[in-house]
């Protein structure tokens, strides 16, 4: 991708503010860096084409936003964070749950051979396929379905993201994760705190996970009552 140099000093100021928050979450996060190429993808993906229009000016602060629908555009330091956990290579196939605005979808393809992105509101999911498409991603595929089942004739992914808060991680998308793969996900109820869990599945399928911080995320819209989140 080609950045909108209309907005690049803003793009290098954003990463510099998330190197400084990386650094200053390394006691939860166990990372205190991006590695250089999820900074890279971060600073190729143009934010301001995936908030709503009349927002762009607001697409380089490190906030969360709202894009419709009662949904968000998860906060930058957050999307690079998640990213930067799942450890992608250039041969990893990846689930997200959660396609919103499509611009965490972006950035994992930025990284990864091919991502597989659900979405449950379908006028999202129809304005993220057209946005991927004029920026000319090719190596993403977009479905409107319930997430927390996963896209079981795509499985075993490499690596699993899921941008809703689940009550539960769902056990579809445990089974869905390849031997030596990652997931992030956070997990909980808004009301009592969520926390945002990386979960790792070695190579016998042994499976391990760890909170890494508290995190704020729109409730998993699920008819599954044990893992909707709210
Ligand atoms: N990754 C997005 C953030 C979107 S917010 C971005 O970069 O913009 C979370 C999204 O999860 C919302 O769009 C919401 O509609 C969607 N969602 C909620 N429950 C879901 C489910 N069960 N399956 C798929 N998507 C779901």
């Amino acid at each position: 991708m080609t950045p909108n140099s209309d907005y690049r000093v803003e793009r290098e100021q954003l990463l510099r503010e998330i190197d400084r928050e990386m650094t200053a979450t390394t006691g939860y996060t166990g990372r205190d860096r991006l590695r250089p190429a999820v900074r890279a993808a971060l600073a190729r993906v143009p934010r301001e084409a995936f908030v709503p229009e009349g927002m762009e000016e607001l697409a380089y602060a490190n906030h969360p936003l709202s894009i419709g629908h009662g949904q968000t555009i998860s906060q930058p330091y957050i999307v690079a964070l998640m990213t930067e956990v799942l450890d992608l290579g250039p041969e990893d196939t990846v689930l997200e749950v959660g396609t919103g605005s499509g611009y965490q979808c972006a950035v994992l393809a930025e990284l990864a051979r091919e991502v597989y992105s659900v979405e449950v509101i379908p006028e999202l999911v129809e304005a993220a396929r057209e946005r991927l498409d004029r920026l000319g991603y090719r190596n993403i595929r977009t479905r409107c379905a319930d997430g927390a089942l996963g896209w079981p004739d795509k499985a075993p992914f490499d690596a699993i993201i899921v941008t809703a808060a689940a009550r539960a991680i769902p056990p579809a998308l445990v089974e869905q994760l390849a031997p030596g793969g990652r997931m992030i996900i956070p997990v909980g109820v808004s009301w009592l705190g969520q926390d945002l869990v990386l979960l790792t599945k070695d190579a016998d399928g042994g499976v391990h996970s760890r909170d890494l911080l508290a995190v704020a995320f729109v409730p998993l819209v699920t008819s599954d009552r044990n893992l909707g989140g709210g």
